[in-house]
């Protein structure tokens, strides 16, 4: 009774003690006797707030380890008082009437200890839910008490153990008000308790050190063995493991509820949604949450976010001149569903709670715009140059977000139709060769829907003209197989699901060897055109390449027992190889389609090694680009931030989800009973004073985005001072700043579900206790890779005629904005992105003629350092500078002639240095190209997560975390079509969200999108 009543008074605890002492152990001067140390002991964890309760701050582990002692004490005392005779059972008890009987050292060590560690082993459950720091300080603890015990039983170590040992003496008093040896603070962060461990005390350092190091460490297994003797508990041994201290993972068995266990916190009537980080798959969770009536009385959310800014991989912000500045190239695709759905949701929500008012971008469909103008840029090994390939993926009139891709028999048959329209489409269509006359009808005919059922669009118009010249040339035999093979695909049309049956898959099988006759005899009858003609010899390769991947589709996908299209069945396989084993000419095997698809999800290389890609992954991202809609690509006119992510932070934020930015989770904890109990966070910065929240936007030509650092204005003036001055980066795991504070967030009080949103890259970092528990995710972190990407921008002065870029030479109309994504490594992404100028802080005086952006996989000279390297970031950053120097010298004349000077360098006397853009003369070129926007992300958070053969089966679905309380979302979980993508990150983060509202038994969803190829398509 008396101890329930203290249990939420720590004064009233130590009092407790007081008593006791007073009744049964004065020392000899009238205080307290053996057991002063322990008083001292408590005021320290007073002082750092631990015995409080959890709503104030306080620790349910050190509380219950704590009242476990408060309860066997009085315990004895009682039996003392009104059983004399009476033998306790619990042994700590036993220990404790053994004290008051006959006060000694060793007396009070046994109960004290014996009331300790049956504590320690009780309050396992307790102990996970402890930030890792405490965990590995309740170990020092632990271990130093019961070094101090075997001193006193007489297995000492000379004088320096008796002093420090005597629980009579000071030592325990000094001990605790050294922070070497007892920081005051709780919890710990993780440096904290490392420069515990590393001794960097100023105080006593070779104490600290020598006495955890050297004299007890050794002798752990002999003092755990011993000491489970004195006290009589045998499942102390259970907390080494190794030599080591391994509390509390180390005891594995379920823990039973003592009498004065710590209730689990109840949640209130709102469940509290925690969303960890702020990437695409969070935001798109939060918005998933947020978009059912009625949430708000349901659930509160709030998103935890490093640094300033949301968007993780999409991140960007305004740098010099108002520029805007990407991690890289980022463009949607007309098949991203789900995230289009949600990009319209967002601006429909803006537009109806007038959220953006004045904004140059009030639509989404200003926001986002279709660009046809993709380039294959290929290297002609015969030749020794490189080639052009215009690519013209026709516009359709469909909007993207509205559908979701149809069954894999339409897709097959929109491939074909895709594949006549790029090769007798626009860029073809004026002097085609006679062989693409012949092929045009018979494609028309026999491939697409007759226009009298749709809307003509421009490719049938093209086509028609083109069937009308050459209609006798159909009764071609070999065109009579085409037209065979066409109508046994067509039988298709019939199967309303994936599922197909035998005699489907065989009509196929022969289909696509019809169509490979077909080409063969193409290339035989038109051997003339092969070598004269790019064209045809572009036909053969699309065919081929359409061709294996339809082969191996067959041969491999289709599973004959369950007549089921199971693309898992080729995850282990290298998608290059694959389709090299299903009849890709090898020729071809580095052909433009084939990097296409490799170079586009930046797997054509693994550091300096060739990448490789999951078949499935090829395959199935071939088949979703066929279902695009509207234009395969979709460039973002402000970029990620003023176009996407400023407008979801405006709708969320506006709907009630509370943003938490500046928070670094460190680590998230979990009870054996299958929950996450705790999540450590360092805070890294404080508000200016007077702010509750920090409003993180700024604009630019009246559009919201982001800044490219902290709004030091509305940080606390000292820290933001030091932040500035240091240039410090929030976002760099190498950055020497520490967070200012910790703080936990706990369950049932911060919250009550979790949804993980941080990459692969850091989960074995911050889910480190989980992945050390549970095979599952250890195989996950194990098998799931990135790599590092590079950025970079550059603002030149003349136009792209100016620099020398003859569009229609290149079969595209003046004023497109082409893009390529397979050019030479390492900067092969490149894309003409002037249609974001107009947003970036220029003047119209200003306005530069060029914007090019170059992406690409970013090549690390070994493993990456560890964090304390600070410097080496700016090493990267350095090295890519240097590199993008050589890169554009010998690569860019292909693109800009006239921007190359005599030994291949390129002319930076053409490049806008934003920081002066009226006074260019007086800059030099060097200055201007070392002013330009280079990014190396090299930050695990930051690499791109890949699609690598043999990883799928270990990625973890939302549901599959193995905590009741814990949903994942990111492009590394497993949604789907598991490759790092935006739809697939915002896909990712509809599942857990609707995941987590499942388990709190909310019945009706709103549909997510299947992704094509999955049996829930079409
Ligand atoms: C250079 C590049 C170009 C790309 N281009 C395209 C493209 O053109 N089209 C396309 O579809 N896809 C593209 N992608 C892929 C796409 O960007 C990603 O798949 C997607 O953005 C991933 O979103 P996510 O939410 O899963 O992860 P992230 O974007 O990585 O989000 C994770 C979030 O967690 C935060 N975080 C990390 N650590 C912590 C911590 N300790 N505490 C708190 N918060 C933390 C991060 O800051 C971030 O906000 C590209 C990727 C890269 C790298």
């Amino acid at each position: 009774m008396t101890v329930a009543r203290v249990r939420n008074d720590p004064g009233g605890r130590l009092a407790l003690r007081e008593r006791f002492y007073q009744r049964f152990d004065r020392g000899p001067e009238g205080g307290p006797g053996f057991g002063r140390s322990e008083l001292d002991f408590i005021r320290w964890e007073i002082a750092r707030g631990v015995l409080a309760t959890p709503q104030d701050g306080g620790s349910p582990w050190w509380r219950a380890v704590n009242e476990r002692l408060l309860y066997h004490a009085e315990l004895a005392a009682l039996i003392h008082e009104q059983l004399p005779d009476a033998s306790p059972g619990i042994g700590a008890v036993r220990f404790w009437l053994d004290f008051i009987r006959k006060p000694s050292a060793i007396g009070w060590y046994r109960a004290h200890n014996a009331s300790i560690v049956d504590g320690y082993l009780d309050s396992v459950d307790l102990a996970h839910a402890e930030p890792w720091s405490e965990r590995i300080w309740v170990n020092v603890v632990l271990y130093r008490l019961l070094y101090a015990q075997g001193l006193v039983e007489g297995v000492s170590l000379g004088r320096l153990g008796e002093i420090l040992s005597d629980p009579i003496g000071p030592s325990v008093d000094v001990l605790v008000h050294v922070p070497a040896f007892y920081p005051d603070k709780y919890p710990l962060s993780r440096s904290e308790v490392q420069t515990l461990l590393q001794k960097s005390h100023r105080l006593l350092p070779e104490l600290a050190g020598e006495f955890d190091d050297l004299f007890v460490i050794p002798e752990l297994v002999n003092l755990y063995a011993d000491a489970a003797g004195w006290i009589g508990q045998t499942g102390l041994e259970l907390l080494l493991r190794d030599g080591k201290p391994c509390y509390p993972a180390g005891d594995a068995a379920e823990p039973t509820p003592g009498p004065d266990r710590e209730p689990p916190p109840s949640p209130g009537p709102k469940r509290r949604i925690a969303i960890l980080g702020g990437g695409l798959a969070s935001l798109s969770a939060a918005y998933e949450l947020t978009s059912y009536d009625g949430w708000r009385d349901r659930y509160e959310v709030t998103l935890y976010q490093i640094g300033w800014r949301l968007g993780g991989k999409t991140s960007n912000g305004f740098g010099p001149a108002g520029r805007i500045q990407e991690r890289g190239i980022h463009i949607f695709q007309g098949w991203y569903q789900n995230a289009f759905r949600m990009v319209q949701d967002a601006y429909a929500y803006m537009e109806a709670h007038d959220l953006a008012p004045g904004s140059p971008l009030p639509k989404w469909t200003d926001a986002f715009v279709p660009d046809d103008a993709t380039l294959f840029t290929e290297f002609d090994h015969t030749r020794g140059v490189w080639t052009n390939w215009p690519v013209l993926f026709p516009y359709d009139d469909k909007l993207p977000g509205t559908a979701g891709p149809p069954p894999l028999h339409e897709i097959l048959r929109e491939a074909v139709g895709l594949l006549a329209e790029l090769l007798l489409g626009s860029p073809y269509q004026d002097n085609q060769g006679c062989i693409a006359k012949l092929l045009s009808p018979a494609l028309i005919e026999w491939f697409f829907t007759p226009p009298w059922e749709k809307t003509a669009p421009d490719w049938w118009k093209h086509a028609s003209d083109l069937s009308d010249q050459s209609h006798a040339s159909v009764e071609r035999r070999e065109l009579r197989w085409l037209k065979q093979a066409a109508d046994l695909l067509g039988q298709l049309k019939a199967q309303p699901t994936l599922k197909l049956g035998p005699w489907e898959v065989s009509a196929l099988r022969v289909a696509t060897e019809l169509v490979s006759a077909c080409v063969a005899l193409l290339r035989l009858a038109a051997p003339a055109d092969t070598a004269s003609e790019s064209r045809l010899e572009h036909i053969v390769v699309l065919a081929e390449f359409g061709l294996a991947n339809l082969r191996g589709v067959l041969a491999d996908v289709y599973d004959e027992k369950t007549h089921q299209f199971d693309f898992h069945r080729i995850n282990d396989f290298d998608y290059r190889e694959w389709l090299l084993t299903h009849g890709l000419p090898s020729a071809f095997s580095d052909s433009a389609p084939v990097r296409f698809i490799y170079c586009g999800a930046f797997h054509n290389l693994y550091g300096n090694a060739p990448g490789r890609l999951a078949a499935d992954m090829g395959v199935r991202s071939l088949l979703a680009s066929v279902t695009y809609r509207g234009s395969l690509v979709w460039k973002l006119t402000a970029g990620t931030g003023g176009s996407l992510t400023a407008p979801l932070y405006k709708m969320l934020a506006h709907r009630g989800v509370r943003f938490e930015f500046f928070r670094d989770v460190e680590e998230v904890h979990w009870s054996p009973h299958g929950e996450i109990q705790t999540i450590t966070v360092g805070v890294q910065a404080g508000l200016a004073p007077g702010l509750s929240e920090y409003a993180p936007l700024t604009k630019v030509k009246g559009l919201d985005g982001w800044p490219s650092h902290p709004l030091y204005e509305k940080l606390d003036p000292e820290q933001a001072k030091r932040l500035e001055h240091e240039r410090v980066d929030l976002e760099s795991p190498w950055s020497p700043w520490r967070p200012v504070r910790a703080q936990l967030l706990r369950r049932g009080i911060d919250f009550d579900d979790v949804i993980l949103g941080i990459p692969i890259g850091q989960t074995a970092k911050i889910c480190a206790s989980i992945v050390e528990r549970s095979v599952a995710w250890k195989k996950m972190v194990d098998h799931v890779r990135t790599t590092p990407t590079l950025g970079v921008q550059l603002w030149l002065r003349p136009t792209l005629s100016e620099l020398g870029m003859d569009l229609a030479k290149w079969g595209m109309p003046p004023g497109d904005q082409p893009n390529s994504v397979i050019y030479a490594d390492l900067l092969y992404s490149w894309t003409d992105m002037g249609l974001v100028l107009p947003f970036e802080g220029w003047s119209p005086d200003d306005i530069p003629g060029q914007l090019s952006y170059y992406c690409g996989t970013w090549a690390l000279e070994g493993p990456l350092p560890p964090f304390s390297d600070h410097g080496f970031p700016a090493r990267e950053q350095a090295r890519l500078i240097e590199y993008t120097r050589g890169w554009l010298g010998q690569n860019m004349g292909w693109f800009f002639p006239k921007a190359i000077q005599p030994g291949n360098r390129f002319d930076f006397s053409l490049l806008v240095d934003p920081r002066d853009p009226q006074n260019e003369q007086a800059q030099s070129g060097e200055q201007r190209f070392v002013a330009q926007w280079f990014v190396a992300n090299i930050e695990p958070t930051n690499h791109y997560t890949l699609a690598w053969p043999g990883s799928d089966r270990f990625r973890l679905r939302a549901n599959e975390s193995g905590f009741e309380n814990l949903f994942l979302c990111g492009d590394w979980t497993n949604f789907g079509l598991n490759i790092g993508h935006v739809e697939g990150a915002v896909t990712s983060g509809l599942i857990a969200a609707q995941a987590l509202l499942v388990a709190r038994h909310q019945t009706k969803l709103r549909p997510i999108f299947a992704d094509a190829g999955s049996a829930e398509a079409g």
